[in-house]
C-alpha cells in the first residue's frame, strides 16, 4: 500500500447509520473482555457439546428446531435455483458420511473435492467432517499438475468431482495416485461407470441417519494447500477446534446475525471459500447464497438486489472489476438490503473502500488473514471508523505485532509507522497445526511464541495495521496465492526451455499477474509461435488459475552464486526500480 494511502481521511460511521446493533460495539472493551474459553462456551454450550464442525454448523440447528431455515440458496449458472434447508443439509450430509463409511474411508483419511460450486460440494464437505475424515477442497481452475501434486502430498483416498473435470484433469493422472481408491462424480456419469461412483446413486442407497462420533478438538478436519517461494505446495492442517475461531470471527469481523443473507464470493477451493463460504456462516444459522457462475458485473449486482443480500464478503480484484464496469450499471439495481461489505485476500486500495461508500452506500471493510491462520485476524469492524487502505485492528483474542527477527530472536517494533514483519502470538484455535509431512517448514514459521506471517506491515499511532508487501516471492493474482516455483517447474518441462524465472507483475485489476522470463535451449529461436506454444503448454498443465499470462524470452537469467534465480532482480528490472544489493549475483548480469 503506497505511503499516500495513509493520508486518506478516515470514513466515520455515526452509530445511527448502522441498521442493526453491531456484535462488536466498542473495540477496546471487546478486546479487554474477550477470552477463547468464553467463545468456546458460547458456541458449544455448557456443558460443552460435540466440537465436530459439521455438528456445530448444521445438526445443532436442526436439533434446536431451526431445521426449516434455508442454509444454502443455490443459484445455477443458467438461472436454476435450489434451496437447501438445514434439515436438507443434515440428511444429505448424513447420507454422504454413510457413503464414506461404506467405502471404508475413515477418520483421518483425506477426501478431496474438485468441483464447481454446486450443492453436492457443500454436502460432501459437511459429510466428510461428520465422518471425521479430512476435507481438502481444490480450485477447479487448477490443471492436472497442481491437482496431482496436492493429491499426492495429501494421500487423497477419495475424490469428489464432476465428469467433465475428471475427464479433463484427473483421468490422465489417476494411475500415478496410488492412494486414490474411489472417485465420486456429481451429475451424469455416462461411460465413466467403470471408474467411478455416481453421487446421486450412492447417496440414494445410503442411510440418511448418521450419528456423529465424539470428536476431539485436535482431530484433523481440513487440509488447505498454500504456496511458498520454493518447494512443493504446503498442506496446512486445521483441526475441529478451529470452528471456535470460524464462529467468533464471523460474529465480530463480519458482524453475522442469524437473520442475515450472506454471500461470500470466494470459491471453497481457497481457504476463504471454506472458512467463510461454508463453516462460519452455517455456525450462525444464517442463509448463504452460493453462485455457481463466474464473475459477471451485472449478474453480481442482480444477485445482491434479488437475493436481498445483507452481508457480502468479496475480494479487491472483484471490487476493481465492478469499478471498471462503471458507475452507471449499479444505478439500475436496488442494493438497499446490504448492511455490511467486507473484503480480503489482497490489498484493498482506498479507492475501493470509497467506491463502496459511493455505490453501495457503505464502505468496504478490509480484513486480513491467510491459509495458515484459518480465520480473520485483523479487521475493520462495523462499529469502527475505517482508515481506507488499512487492514484494521487485530481481532479480540489475537495479538498482532510488527517485528524484526534475527537469529531466532524477535523484537517487537514499538515505533509507529516503522516497517517490519507481521507476527501473531501463537495459540488461537484456527491456527494451522502443521504442514503435512513438512515439520521443518512448519517450525521455521515460528520464533518463540510468535508465528511469522511472511507479510511486511506497519502499525500507525492508533493501532491500525497497514499492509506493505510480502517478505517472499509468492504471487497474489486475483486474490489467489501462486508459488513461482510450481510455475517454473511446469514450464521447465517444455522441450525448448533451458531456464525460467517467474514473478508477479503489478496489474491494475488482478493486483498481480504471473509473468515468466524464459531462456531457450541452444537450437531454439525466440518467436511468437514458440511463445504461444509455451503459454499453451503451461496452461494445459497448470490450469488458468496458475499459468502465466505473459511470457518473454531472455538470453539468460540473473542467478546468485549458489545458482538460485534472482526473482527479486527480475522484478526490479521489470518495474524499473533500483536493483538493490547485487553482491550475491553470479557473474555480470
Ligand atoms: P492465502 O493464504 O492464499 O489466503 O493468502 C494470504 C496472503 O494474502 C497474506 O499473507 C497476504 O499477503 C495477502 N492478504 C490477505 N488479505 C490481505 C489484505 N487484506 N491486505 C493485503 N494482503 C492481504
Amino acid at each position: 500500500m503506497p505511503e499516500s494511502a495513509m493520508n486518506w481521511p478516515p470514513i466515520r460511521k455515526p452509530p445511527g447509520t448502522l441498521r442493526v446493533a453491531p456484535n462488536l460495539g466498542d473495540y477496546a472493551t471487546a478486546v479487554a473482555s474477550f477470552s477463547w474459553d468464553d467463545a468456546r462456551r458460547e458456541l458449544l454450550g455448557d456443558p460443552p457439546g460435540n466440537i465436530n464442525i459439521a455438528y456445530l454448523a448444521v445438526d445443532r440447528h436442526v436439533a434446536a428446531g431451526r431445521g426449516d431455515r434455508i442454509a444454502i440458496r443455490w443459484l445455477g449458472r443458467k438461472g436454476e435455483r435450489r434451496n437447501l434447508t438445514y434439515q436438507d443439509l443434515k440428511l444429505a450430509s448424513d447420507s454422504f458420511a454413510n457413503v464414506l463409511r461404506d467405502l471404508e474411508v475413515g477418520p483421518g483419511d483425506t477426501v478431496f473435492a474438485l468441483s464447481e460450486r454446486v450443492p453436492e460440494l457443500y454436502i460432501a464437505a459437511i459429510g466428510t467432517l461428520k465422518n471425521r475424515s479430512v476435507f481438502c477442497p481444490l480450485f477447479p481452475a487448477f490443471g492436472p499438475e497442481p491437482i496431482h501434486q496436492r493429491m499426492s502430498i495429501g494421500c487423497g483416498k477419495l475424490l469428489v468431482t464432476t465428469p467433465m473435470l475428471y475427464k479433463r484433469k484427473v483421468a490422465q493422472i489417476r494411475a500415478s495416485l496410488p492412494d486414490l481408491q474411489h472417485v465420486i462424480l456429481i451429475g451424469e456419469i455416462g461411460d465413466l461407470i467403470e471408474e467411478a461412483h455416481g453421487f446421486d446413486s450412492v447417496i440414494s442407497i445410503a442411510s440418511d441417519q448418521f450419528t456423529i462420533p465424539e470428536t476431539a478438538p485436535e482431530d484433523l478436519a481440513l487440509l488447505h494447500f498454500t504456496s511458498g517461494t520454493t518447494g512443493k505446495p504446503k498442506g496446512a492442517m486445521h483441526v475441529h477446534d478451529a470452528v471456535v475461531a470460524h464462529y467468533i470471527t464471523g460474529k465480530t469481523a463480519l458482524d453475522f446475525h442469524e437473520s442475515d443473507i450472506f454471500w461470500c464470493t470466494a470459491d471453497p477451493g481457497w481457504v476463504t471459500g471454506t472458512s467463510y463460504g461454508i463453516i462460519s456462516p452455517l455456525t450462525h444459522g444464517l442463509t448463504m447464497v452460493v453462485d455457481q457462475a463466474d464473475f459477471d458485473a451485472a449478474r453480481w449486482y442482480r444477485i445482491l438486489q434479488d437475493e436481498r443480500v445483507t452481508v457480502w464478503y468479496t475480494a479487491p480484484t472483484a471490487i476493481r472489476m465492478l469499478m471498471k464496469a462503471g458507475p452507471g450499471l449499479p444505478r439500475g439495481f436496488d442494493l438497499s438490503a446490504l448492511r455490511f461489505a467486507g473484503s480480503v485476500g489482497e490489498p484493498l486500495n482506498p479507492e475501493g473502500v470509497a467506491w463502496g461508500a459511493e455505490v453501495l452506500g457503505l464502505p468496504i471493510h478490509d480484513n486480513w488473514w491467510q491459509t495458515e491462520t484459518g480465520g480473520i485476524m485483523i479487521a475493520n469492524y462495523a462499529a469502527m471508523d475505517i482508515r481506507p487502505g488499512s487492514m484494521g485492528k487485530p481481532l479480540p483474542g489475537i495479538e498482532a505485532a510488527v517485528v524484526r527477527h534475527e537469529d531466532d530472536a524477535v523484537t517487537v517494533i514499538e515505533a509507529p509507522g516503522e516497517e517490519g514483519e507481521l507476527a501473531l502470538r501463537a495459540g488461537w484455535p484456527s491456527m494451522f497445526r502443521g504442514y503435512l509431512g513438512e515439520e521443518e517448514r512448519y517450525r521455521k514459521c515460528f520464533s518463540g511464541e510468535w508465528y511469522l506471517t511472511g507479510d511486511l506491515a506497519r502499525v500507525d499511532e492508533d493501532g491500525y495495521f497497514w499492509f506493505v508487501g510480502r517478505a517472499d516471492d509468492v504471487i497474489k493474482s486475483a486474490g489467489h496465492l501462486i508459488g513461482p516455483f510450481e510455475v517454473e517447474s511446469a514450464i521447465m518441462e517444455h522441450p525448448a526451455v533451458a531456464e525460467v524465472g517467474v514473478i508477479g507483475k503489478p496489474d491494475p485489476v488482478a493486483g498481480e499477474i504471473v509473468k515468466a522470463f524464459v531462456a531457450l535451449k541452444p537450437g531454439f529461436e525466440p518467436g511468437e509461435d514458440l511463445r504461444l506454444d509455451i503459454l499453451g503448454f503451461a496452461r494445459k498443465r497448470l490450469g488458468t488459475a496458475v499459468a502465466p499470462k505473459e511470457i518473454v524470452f531472455t538470453e539468460d537469467l540473473p542467478r546468485t552464486r549458489s545458482g538460485k534465480i534472482m526473482r527479486r532482480l527480475l522484478k526490479a528490472r521489470e518495474l524499473g526500480l533500483p536493483e538493490g544489493d547485487l553482491s550475491t549475483l553470479e557473474g555480470p548480469a
